[in-house]
């Protein structure tokens, strides 16, 4: 498999900080620190982001900075938006083609109003509950951050971006009805963005999942697969474990 030019990017969009006890089950309460990632696909001519980080609004405070300040300590700068990342690797944020949302919640879409261009690639699922009052607001998502008017492509199931098996979407429902993780078929191995389905390595070694989520036995399911992907070879890759975000390379081909 030389045929592409393939690469993974991670992007540092900011922190949060909370009681260990909101994302481990059985936990303590002493805060920890979760990076924030967005991840730049390079594919051939074509730009991929997964996730986008947070909005602007909470570079500063107002509403919605006190909503979220409730749970959370944000630590974003307007250099961590993913705008100001994606030109740190010198990418217009209007040439970006696809943006890959792994879920709804306000760390992995906040950014979308920065990638005004891009296609959204999303699981019909999660799109249909970001869409439904009711389960939008029992999900904490924020319609705003993503009711913008761009186009959209509603997966169901794994989903091929190029139809060449290279970068592929996995559903792994469960923490949001519709959340997908992304495998990524390099050169000479396999990277899974597993997003919030396993938030530390961790979790893929049979630690806890968190207290609240959308359904846990369903979350449960999806992190099996994740394992079994791990278990066969592939390099799973935790979406918010601060241990393995900073050892990761800039560049990952
Ligand atoms: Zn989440």
């Amino acid at each position: 498999m030389t045929d592409v030019t393939l690469s993974i990017e991670p992007l540092r969009c900011g922190t949060l900080t909370a009681a260990r006890s909101m994302f481990e089950t059985g936990a303590d309460d002493a805060p920890i620190e979760l990076p924030v990632p967005a991840w730049l696909i390079r594919h051939d001519g074509d730009t991929v982001l997964f996730d986008t980080g947070m909005h602007s609004d909470l570079t500063g405070p107002g509403e919605f900075s006190d909503a979220v300040g409730l749970f959370f300590d944000v630590g974003l700068e307007a250099d961590d938006l993913v705008d100001a990342r994606l030109r740190d690797v010198q990418v217009d944020p209007s040439d970006v083609d696809l943006v890959v949302l792994s879920h709804l919640h306000f760390d992995h879409t906040g950014g979308l109003a920065l990638v005004p261009d891009a296609r959204v690639v999303v699981q019909r699922d999660e799109w249909a509950a970001g869409a439904d009052g009711e389960l939008a607001g029992a999900n904490s998502f924020r319609q705003a951050e993503y009711q913008l008017g761009h186009d959209v492509v509603l997966a169901d199931g794994e989903h091929d971006l190029f139809g060449d098996g290279r970068v592929t979407c996995i559903p792994t429902p469960g923490h949001t009805p519709g959340h997908q993780s992304l495998r990524v078929r390099l050169a000479d191995r396999e990277i899974v963005l597993a997003a919030d389905c396993a938030y530390f390595d961790a979790t893929l070694d049979g630690g806890p999942l968190p207290p609240i989520g959308h359904d846990h036995d369903q979350h449960a399911r999806s992190l099996e697969r994740l394992r079994s992907m791990k278990a066969a070879g592939a390099t799973v890759v935790p979406g918010h474990d601060r241990d393995v975000f900073d050892a990761l390379p800039s560049r990952i081909s």
